[in-house]
């Protein structure tokens, strides 16, 4: 039988814009945080977002209030979960927090209920020892912002069984993503080849090859990139970025070594968009 309940951990950044997805895309959408107050703010968010999609043609005023209709808020993970034939859980990035969270969902659903991590970069294989089902265990990672952006990563951990995969698959279609698989391997994808990219750009900035203004523009204008790996940074946050570089350098190796002059810009304070200033200055912090 289709899956129908999907049930979203954490209501921050990512979890609202995830039960934002699977409300619009059909599913019976359970929301739990621990913060009432996170709780409220991702409601009131999606209301917003859902507005907002109407006022841009995106979907009928009609599918917006059936999709609000779909979208639940609980105050108690139980209560979440229950009936739950997916989960996707969006707390935060830590591996301790991740682990209990798991041990918990694995104690409340039934044995067939495959539970989706978002996590960015830590190991879902491990994440999936903490539970007893781990062939159903598997990384969801969508990106920001997720009603806009196309792509789920779906990550294979060491145990995850194909049946798993082809249901997120499913899942991610019906939310209207594209998805890929991808074996779980620091930066999956996406990450690793950004990092890669953004790192270059400061070596080739460091080296004097070009202005930052320039090699921003090349990549637009002759790669067709949507934005350049300046303008991405400072989108991003340089101490987010030189966070993954680091963690990819110490994984995978010498190539992922961060440039110096991304290092010099970090320690200057010089986070990006949101302190006011990046690669680029903005004037006043935003
Ligand atoms: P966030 O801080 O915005 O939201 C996390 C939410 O989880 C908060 O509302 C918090 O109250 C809640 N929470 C904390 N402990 C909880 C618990 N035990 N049970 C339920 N809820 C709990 O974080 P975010 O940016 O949405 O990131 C969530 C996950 O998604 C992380 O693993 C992150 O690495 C990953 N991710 C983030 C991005 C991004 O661009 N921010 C992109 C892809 C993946």
């Amino acid at each position: 039988m289709a899956l129908q309940n999907v049930a979203v951990i954490g209501s921050g950044l990512m979890g609202r814009g995830i039960a934002y997805v699977a409300a619009a895309g059909g599913f019976h959408t359970t929301l739990f945080d621990v913060s009432a107050a996170a709780l409220d703010r991702a409601l009131a968010r999606v209301r917003a977002d859902l507005d907002e999609g109407v006022a841009r043609g995106k979907l009928s005023a009609a599918e917006a209030s059936a999709a609000l209709d779909r979208l639940e808020p609980r105050r108690e993970m139980e209560e979440a979960v229950r009936g739950a034939d997916f989960v996707i859980e969006a707390v935060p990035e830590d591996m301790a927090l991740k682990l209990a969270t798991f041990a918990r969902l694995d104690a409340l659903c039934g044995d067939e209920v495959v539970l989706a991590s978002n996590t960015s970069a830590l190991s879902v294989t491990e994440i999936a020892a903490a539970t007893r089902r781990p062939a159903r265990v598997l990384g969801m990672h969508f990106f920001n912002p997720v009603p806009k952006m196309k792509l789920v990563e779906i990550v294979r951990a060491l145990d995850t069984a194909d049946s798993a995969i082809a249901a997120t698959t499913e899942v991610a279609r019906r939310m209207g993503k594209e998805t890929v698989v991808v074996r779980e391997s620091p930066g999956f994808i996406t990450s690793r080849i950004n990092a890669m990219i953004g790192n270059e750009a400061f070596f080739m900035l460091q080296e004097g090859v070009a202005t930052a203004a320039d090699i921003d523009k090349a990549v637009k204008l002759g790669l067709n990139h949507p934005m350049g790996p300046f303008e991405m940074v400072d989108l991003v946050g340089l101490d987010t970025r030189l966070a993954v570089l680091e963690f990819l350098h110490r994984s995978l190796g010498e190539k992922y070594r961060p440039a110096p002059l991304l290092v010099q810009h970090v320690k200057a304070g010089r986070l990006g968009k949101k302190a006011g200033r990046g690669v680029y200055d903005y004037g006043e912090r935003s």
